[in-house]
């Protein structure tokens, strides 16, 4: 129940990011950082060590999580390239964009939310501590989300009144996700899988979109900080909790 609480949150994230996009995006490359900072804290002070407690406990090999955990990064690494390409592809042949790259784009993020759910409600299921810190790790990271949604779709060349409905369905997307975790509980071996997998995927959006778009338009020591801040406050917590 507190996971659908929580996934409420990532609720009220993803749609402010998506209205922030029409606006001043400067303080939003601050947060970004600090997002990115989370995400890296949670990935190694939190989900790693739950992870190896796991292992440990039910006496797991190492390797599946491994693969798990690349996997993690390489799936989204590999559907975002395949976005991209076959956008660019476009761009060579015509030079006006097409609406149903920004909706394929935005619906590739609907789905990456709906994954953001059901790991804070898989969380939930290994421990309250592991549930709590997915969900700051999603929340403060699914404002990109949002925002991401917008600015795919308007710079197709999609309506705003479009872009606003698909922003709804991402903000929606998570509570769907961490609510189906109600309906079935996985064994330990595939929640360590799925933790990993989960993992390198939270390491991928944090090092490969967040940070990058957090200095696209100049790099500052603010944001920097804000890095920095992110992972140690992540470590803090992990500490008391
Ligand atoms: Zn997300």
């Amino acid at each position: 129940m507190i996971a659908i609480l929580l996934s409420l949150a990532t609720f009220v994230s993803t749609f402010f990011g998506g209205l922030f996009a029409i606006k001043n995006k400067d303080r939003l490359h601050l947060i970004m950082g600090f997002a990115a900072g989370v995400l890296l804290g949670v990935v190694f002070f939190d989900i790693l060590p739950e992870i190896i407690e796991q292992i440990q406990e039910h006496n797991f090999g190492l390797t599946g999580m491994t693969v798990a955990l690349v996997m993690g990064f390489l799936v989204f690494h590999i559907l975002e390239k395949a976005i991209a390409l076959h956008h660019s592809h476009e761009d060579e042949y015509a030079e006006h964009k097409h609406p149903h790259i920004g909706i394929a784009s935005a619906l590739a993020l609907i789905g990456h939310s709906f994954m953001d759910g059901v790991g804070i409600g898989l969380g939930f299921q290994v421990s309250s501590q592991v549930g709590i810190l997915v969900a700051i790790a999603v929340i403060s990271h699914d404002f990109t989300d949002g925002m991401n949604t917008v600015t795919l779709m308007l710079t197709n060349k999609n309506s705003p009144a479009k872009a606003k409905v698909f922003l709804l369905f991402d903000a929606l997307a998570p509570v769907l996700g961490a609510a189906s975790t109600l309906l079935f509980t996985i064994s330990p071996h595939f929640l360590v899988l799925y933790l990993g997998f989960f993992a390198g995927f939270l390491l991928y959006i944090g090092a490969s979109d967040i940070l990058p778009e957090a200095h696209s338009k100049h790099s500052s020591w603010k944001t920097i900080f804000l890095t920095v801040f992110g992972a140690a406050l992540i470590f803090v917590i992990t500490r008391f909790i």
